[in-house]
């Protein structure tokens, strides 16, 4: 038997045929178009998930099941409520898409469906409990329990990206102040090095973005860091400090095994990782016990397929 994942992304939605053991078979992919209407949208997706079939050499009878990831959250009849990257609101996507294929089709939150990934068949398979945290331009979270992914008791839960960090802090487009997502994400990371290069503009960071600050990204300012550069350095141990709070919180609530850092920020790899890591003791409460210990998600890209084809009921 084999499982369909579609990855659904505001760019494009790639598509996976994924064997139980969570291996990719074949892949393919449409272009997002929001400027067609949902019901073509779908139409194309199930299109593609049939060519990818095809091309795997499996048949519709071996296909188990079908789940998606998207970027915002659907409800158990698998009408997606939110998801506006794609301007999905309302839309009932289960039953659109089991219109070209009649199989169980199954919906997450991109985040949560990475984080399955990872305990399937990447750094957190075989683990009791794990969290995953995308570090991107916000901050998703995944909770899996016991092979299972906990989403709450009403399909909400695991939004660590806007757990209040700073009372009265950064305004968060979800209309609060001060959401964990302003400090962790790489939104964050350009931020503080924009208002550091107010006080201090003769730094490395200046002359990599040649003056224009729009063009700043997270990695120019850790690499800025890496070489000594004195703001990329405050940026990055801010942003590491943060990031460890977080992460504490995290421990305090749920005390997971594992938790994993995944998502664009986390691809600067061990220097993230050991910083992390480095920080994170000074803010652990129970410092004579065992607590979670801190991974990089290994399936990258790949994650988002994996993960919504080993989504279950
Ligand atoms: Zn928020």
């Amino acid at each position: 038997m084999v499982r369909i994942g579609l990855d659904v992304g505001g760019t494009g939605i790639q598509i996976g045929v994924v064997d139980q053991d969570g291996r990719i078979l074949e892949k393919g992919s449409v272009v997002t178009r929001i400027d067609l209407p949902f019901s073509e949208q779908v139409a194309q997706m199930a299109a593609c998930a049939q060519d990818t079939l095809r091309r795997s050499g499996h048949t519709l009878e071996e296909v188990e099941s079908i789940g998606a990831g998207v970027p915002g959250i659907a409800d158990e009849n698998g009408v997606v409520i939110f998801c506006t990257n794609l301007s999905w609101f309302n839309v009932p996507f289960r039953t659109e898409f089991q219109k070209y294929i009649d199989k169980p089709v199954y919906i997450g939150n991109d985040a949560t469906v990475a984080g399955l990934a990872e305990s399937v068949a990447g750094v957190s398979a075989g683990t009791s409990s794990s969290v995953f945290l995308t570090l991107g331009t916000g901050v998703g979270g995944g909770i899996v329990i016991g092979g299972k992914v906990w989403s709450g008791a009403h399909g909400v839960g695991s939004e660590v990206g806007h757990m209040t960090l700073e009372l009265d802090g950064v305004p968060c487009t979800c209309g609060n102040r001060g959401c964990l997502e302003r400090y962790c994400s790489a939104t964050a990371i350009i931020r503080m090095a924009k208002e550091q290069l107010q006080v201090h503009p003769d730094s490395k960071i200046m002359a990599d973005c040649g003056g224009d600050q729009s063009k700043i990204n997270a990695r120019m300012v850790f690499d800025a860091a890496k070489e000594g550069d004195p703001v990329g350095e405050k940026v990055f141990r801010r942003y590491v400090n943060y990031l460890a709070q977080a992460i504490n919180s995290i421990i305090c609530f749920l005390d997971p095994e594992v938790i994993v850092l995944g998502g664009g920020v986390s691809k600067a790899g061990s220097f993230l990782l050991d910083a992390v890591r480095a920080a994170l003791p000074r803010y652990i409460f129970y410092k004579q016990m065992p607590y979670a210990r801190i991974e990089l998600a290994t399936l990258g890209s790949d994650a988002g397929i994996i993960g919504a084809a080993m989504l279950q009921q």
